[in-house]
């Protein structure tokens, strides 16, 4: 059944049940003992399968078993008169992969409707599936002769590595910490928390340059036109004029640097660039003034210093203590990515937290996201999972060990067959198509003490008004579970 053109299936359906589908047919009179055998099954398999969504296009509303948790899986809720919806595809919205939830109201009851708003929807197109309610893999066999095929027979589109290509890929071979290189490609990117990004996200703030105050501050402002920046340029070893060169971002005036200048003086270019952003701050926060010169100098003292850090590396940590369970760092060429998932029943809500720490337990970036939806704990998990797949791919990080706490996730995701059969087949065959597009992607187990932070950034989610997302900080509150992991 689950192989419908199989050549007995084929055979079975001309005879049998030409204009429908096995769980519609009727029995026929003169049946053959094979299919007298399967007919018996027959009860046996309708009482407890049901339809796995996928892109809902083969699962109609209103005759086939589809809702997950009711009984008879078949929705109850009358058809209302001139309703003209047929097909489960109908209530998915396929440009956000998301059900269309006013629509899904109005069609079913209260309670009908949250059943649909439960089952997880993947990003790509898959074939909607017969799947078997009673194991937690959606696959049944039994010996008797009946066998629903176990093996998987989607094949799942690889996403297309469109983000792949910029020419600023170059900076990730540059000799600079990994912090550097990914402040670097936000800057890239233009998702710096510039004054102009943060009205763009409709922060409420003013848009003036901190260092200047003069223009409106944007990536390619404090890096580059700033009356500061341009100072900087002129007196570094560099010696760039900036004025003079025509750019509109600072991708742009990146690539150009980068067509002039060696590797070396590259990642000089590089820690300028930080250094720059890090007087931003510290005017911004601290009230805290340098003077140009003194710009240019820290940042070729630190290109120095961590030349010879590097050349004299001896990687030696100690582990935790017997028995306690602890966040570990990455190695040196790996961040970490902490990622959480926290329900919250009252709302009929979710929240998703997330982390990314380097090697010294410094955290790169962090987000916190609540999403609609009652869905059940390990989907949450796994949409969280899928999350921040995602937003550590656009971070730029090409290396990283993924850590969450639910084991049946991390075990599904690592089985080969009868997780795609499952409830949450299609969101972590998404989580594997993400993973292929890292250099290097591990996703394991921790416990729940290993993973406080992006607990407590999962748990937040309740509280905020919109998405939040951290580059280089994380908010106060979230601090102390920092520095914890590192005591
Ligand atoms: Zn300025």
């Amino acid at each position: 059944m689950r192989e419908p053109n199989s050549l007995a299936a084929r055979v079975l359906k001309a005879k049998y049940f030409r204009r429908t589908d096995f769980l519609h047919s009727r029995e026929a009179y003169s049946a053959s003992l094979t299919w007298k055998g399967i007919w018996e099954a027959r009860y046996i398999l309708q009482a407890g399968c049901r339809r796995r969504i996928g892109n809902g296009r083969s699962t109609r509303v209103w005759e086939d078993p589809w809702l997950p948790g009711s009984s008879c899986f078949n929705v109850v809720t009358p058809r209302a008169n001139g309703c003209e919806v047929e097909w489960v595809s109908e209530l998915i919205d396929d440009v956000t992969h998301s059900w269309r939830r006013e629509l899904v109201y109005q069609l079913f009851s209260e309670y009908e409707a949250q059943l649909v708003l439960s089952i997880p929807l993947s990003w790509r197109s898959l074939e909607d599936d017969w799947v078997w309610q009673h194991t937690r893999e959606g696959c049944y066999s039994v010996k008797s002769g009946y066998h629903v095929a176990c093996h998987s027979h989607q094949n799942p589109q690889q996403p297309s590595s469109s983000a792949g290509e910029f020419r600023g890929q170059i900076l990730w071979r540059l000799e600079l910490p990994e912090r550097i290189k990914v402040f670097l490609w936000s800057a890239y990117r233009d998702i710096l928390p510039t004054k102009e990004n943060l009205r763009k996200r409709r922060v409420d703030i003013d848009n003036y340059c901190p260092v200047c105050g003069e223009m409106a501050e944007t990536g390619v402002h404090v890096l580059k036109d700033c009356q500061f920046a341009r100072a900087v340029w002129l007196g570094s070893q560099l010696n760039l004029r900036v004025a003079d060169m025509q750019v509109d971002s600072f991708a742009e005036f990146f690539d150009t640097v980068a067509l002039t200048v060696d590797q070396r003086k590259l990642a000089l270019f590089g820690v300028v660039c930080w250094s720059l952003w890090n007087n931003r701050n510290d005017i911004l926060w601290e009230s805290k003034r340098q003077q140009p010169q003194h710009v240019c100098e820290m940042a070729v003292r630190f290109l120095q210093e961590y030349g010879e850090a590097v050349r004299h590396k001896c990687g030696t940590r100690g582990g935790p203590r017997r028995g306690e369970i602890k966040w570990e760092p990455p190695d040196e060429s790996h961040f970490k990515v902490n990622v959480d998932g926290a329900l919250f029943q009252n709302s009929k809500e979710f929240g998703v937290g997330a982390v990314v720490r380097d090697c010294n337990g410094e955290v790169i970036a962090a987000m916190s996201c609540r999403r609609q939806g009652t869905l059940r704990v390990e989907a949450v998990e796994a949409y969280g999972l899928r999350g921040a797949l995602q937003w550590a791919y656009e971070l730029g990080l090409r290396k990283i060990i993924v850590e969450c706490d639910c084991a049946v996730v991390v075990q599904w995701l690592g089985s080969q067959h009868a997780v795609l059969l499952s409830e949450l087949g299609g969101v972590l065959a998404d989580c594997k198509g993400l993973m292929d597009r890292f250099n290097e992607c591990r996703v394991q187990h921790v416990r729940r003490a290993g993973n406080q932070v992006a607990h407590e950034l999962a748990r937040r989610a309740e509280y905020i008004a919109g998405d939040e997302f951290w580059v280089e900080e994380v908010p106060d509150p979230i601090k102390a579970f920092v520095l914890n992991d590192m005591a």
